[in-house]
């Protein structure tokens, strides 16, 4: 499926309906971002509007639909001013590995350990095109590994080590999927799409 904003009904603020483990855009490799245009500073304030009216601390492009490069993080309960990053990479990951409880918007009611490194120096684009390049660690770290994760096709239960716990988890998630779908459907009919 080849996501684009345009094709999703917008909710309230802008957000945008989320996709779900089991959408073909959750495991695609997303594409670079050629050029921050209108466009992509557009898709970027609908993420963060997602981000704000799903309560999630971070967002990634394919999480509304769109195979791109983009992740905003929303750690403002925590201080930090919410920010973008275009066509993120990580530079390095150091530093002990933490074990520690995630979550994630696309599989809602599904939190379990993952362990990844502290440590991060990341680098990548702002909305204006700017470069940014910072160490971040603990749960920034956490956080933007788990977003870039999700730009690799790739999503926090695939790094679960508890098969069985995981497993149980990923079967109670398909029955609520049924639901969500369901109304992530009505949704975008009721917004006229
Ligand atoms: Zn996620």
């Amino acid at each position: 499926m080849k996501g684009c904003a345009e094709a999703h009904g917008r909710g309230p603020m802008g957000a945008l309906p989320l996709s779900y483990l089991g959408d073909d855009v959750l495991r695609q490799v997303a594409e670079p971002v050629k050029a921050i245009s209108s466009e992509v500073r557009k898709t970027i304030e609908s993420m963060f509007a997602t981000c704000a009216a799903e309560q999630g601390i971070g967002l990634a492009a394919p999480q509304v639909g769109l195979a791109k490069r983009i992740i905003v993080i929303d750690l403002s309960e925590h201080d930090l001013d919410p920010f973008c990053l275009v066509n993120p990479v990580l530079k390095r990951r150091s530093g002990p590995p933490m074990t520690d409880e995630e979550g994630c918007l696309s599989l809602p009611g599904v939190f379990l350990e993952v362990t990844r490194p502290r440590d991060i120096l990341v680098e990548g684009r702002d909305e204006k095109g700017r470069l940014l390049r910072f160490e971040a660690s603990d749960l920034l770290a956490r956080c933007i590994q788990h977003e870039i994760d999700h730009l690799d096709g790739k999503v926090f239960t695939d790094h679960v080590t508890d098969g069985t716990r995981r497993d149980e988890e990923l079967k109670a998630l398909d029955a609520r999927l049924v639901d969500l779908r369901a109304a992530r459907q009505a949704a975008m009919l009721a917004g006229g799409r």
